[in-house]
C-alpha cells in the first residue's frame, strides 16, 4: 500500500484543520491538525507530501513520523504550526493503518485501559464576568448535563492595574476567591473544578490565589505563570498544595522532558493535536508515567481531533480527563455522521476500525474557509 495525496481543509467559522490522506489501496485516512497560522497550507508542503509522504506504506507510521521531522529539520521547524501539521498527519496515517488492519487506533497502540474517556467542559466565565452569580449559574447548568469536570477561566480583570508586569491587585485576588469558592460550594461534591490562568501572572501573586484554592480541593490549577521556565514553574509547584498542571505549549516528548524531570507540574496538558500526534502522545504518557504524573490533553479540536485524542488516552494507563471546548457548538456536533458523541460527561472508545467515526463531508464542505491538495476530490 502506498500513500497517493495529501489533502487539507480550514473550516471556519472557527478554524479547525481536517487533513485527508489517500492511498492506492482504497483506505484514506482523517486526521485533524491544531489550528494555526498556516497549518493547513503546510501540510500539503512538498517536502512533508513529496519528500516524506508519497509513495509511502502509510502503515509505517513511527518512521514517517521521523521522515516529516527530518524533512523539516533544515528549517529547524520542530514545533510550532509545522508540528501541528505533522500531528494532523500522523493521526491520519493511524486512521489508514486501523482500517487496514481492521482494529481501532488504540488498539495499534497498545490496547485500551478503559471503554470510555471522561471529558471536562470548558465554561471560560460567567455570562457576566463581574458577577459570581453568573459564574455559579454556568457551573450548575453545565454540571445538570451530566459534566462531573469543569474549567473556568481567571484571566486578567479590567481592573488589573499594569498588564505587563504580572501583578494582581488585591481586589481581582479576592474577586478570583471569591468566585471559585461559590462555583466550588455550588457544585457536587464529586465533581471536579479546575482553573486556568492562562500564563499570566507572576509567582509570588498567583500564588496568594493558590493558598486560598487549597480549601478547595480542585483539580488542578493551570499554567499560572508563562510557559517557558521550568525552573519558575517548579518553585510555584512545590509551594503549594493545589496541584499545577501545564503543558499545552510544549511539542514533542523532548518538549515535556525538562518539565517532567524536574517534576515541576503535578498534572501535564499536552495536546495531542500539535505535540505530534498520538503515538507522540502515548510516549509523552510514558514519559510522565515514570514520574507518576497523571495526563490530561489540552484539546479545543473538532470532533475528528477529539475523536482521535479518545485513542491515545484509551491507551494512557496515566490519563485523567480530556478537555472539551464546543458544548452548544451545532458544527462541532454535526461534522461527523455519528452524533451525540459525548454523553453525561464521557466518550465511548470506537470499537470500529480505524478512527471510528466518519466525517459528513457535505457539512464540512458548507464549513470550508479554504481547501488543498484536492480535499474534497
Ligand atoms: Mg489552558
Amino acid at each position: 500500500m502506498k500513500i497517493t495525496s495529501v489533502a487539507a481543509v480550514l473550516l471556519k467559522p472557527w478554524p479547525w484543520v481536517l487533513v485527508k490522506v489517500r492511498t492506492d489501496a482504497g483506505f484514506t485516512g482523517i486526521g485533524e491538525a491544531y489550528h494555526g497560522a498556516g497549518v493547513h497550507n503546510i501540510v500539503i508542503d512538498p517536502r512533508l507530501t513529496e519528500r516524506a509522504l508519497i509513495g509511502q506504506d502509510p502503515r509505517n507510521v513511527d518512521k514517517l513520523f521521523r521522515d516529516m521531522k527530518n524533512s523539516m529539520s533544515a528549517s529547524g521547524f520542530y514545533q510550532g504550526a509545522v508540528m501541528s501539521a505533522i500531528s494532523g498527519i500522523e493521526t491520519a496515517l493511524w486512521d489508514i493503518a486501523g482500517q487496514a488492519m481492521n482494529v481501532p487506533i488504540w488498539q495499534l497502540l497498545g490496547g485500551s485501559f478503559r471503554d470510555q474517556i471522561r471529558v471536562y467542559n470548558d465554561c471560560n466565565e460567567g455570562e457576566d464576568a463581574d458577577d459570581p452569580a453568573s459564574w455559579v449559574e454556568k457551573a450548575k447548568h453545565v454540571e445538570a448535563r451530566g459534566f462531573d469536570a469543569l474549567k473556568f477561566d481567571i484571566d486578567p480583570r479590567p481592573t488589573q492595574r499594569d498588564r505587563y508586569n504580572r501583578t494582581i491587585r488585591n481586589a481581582d485576588v479576592a474577586f478570583f476567591i471569591d468566585v471559585v469558592t461559590a462555583i466550588r460550594e455550588s457544585l457536587h461534591p464529586d465533581t471536579d473544578l479546575a482553573i486556568d490562568a492562562h500564563w499570566r501572572y507572576a509567582p509570588a501573586d498567583i500564588l496568594k490565589v493558590a493558598y486560598a484554592f487549597e480549601a478547595l480541593d480542585l483539580l488542578w490549577l493551570e499554567d499560572p505563570i508563562p510557559p517557558e521556565n521550568v525552573a519558575a514553574l517548579r518553585e510555584v509547584k512545590t509551594a503549594t498544595r493545589t496541584p499545577i498542571c501545564t503543558g499545552e505549549n510544549l511539542y514533542t516528548r523532548h518538549g515535556f522532558r525538562e518539565l517532567v524531570e524536574h517534576q515541576a507540574a503535578d498534572i501535564i496538558s499536552p495536546d495531542l493535536a500539535k505535540a505530534g500526534g498520538l503515538s507522540e502522545g502515548r510516549r509523552i504518557a510514558d514519559l510522565a508515567d515514570t514520574y507518576y504524573i497523571p495526563v490530561a490533553p489540552h484539546n479545543i479540536c473538532g470532533p475528528i481531533g477529539t475523536i482521535a485524542s479518545c485513542h491515545a488516552c484509551a491507551a494512557m494507563p496515566n490519563f485523567h480527563v480530556l478537555e472539551f471546548h464546543h458544548l452548544d457548538n451545532e458544527l462541532w456536533n454535526s461534522m461527523t455522521v455519528e452524533r451525540d458523541l459525548i454523553q453525561n460527561g464521557r466518550i465511548n472508545v470506537p470499537r470500529e476500525a480505524g478512527l471510528g467515526v466518519r466525517l459528513d463531508e457535505s457539512v464540512v464542505r458548507e464549513a470550508t474557509a479554504d481547501e488543498v491538495g484536492g480535499f474534497f476530490d
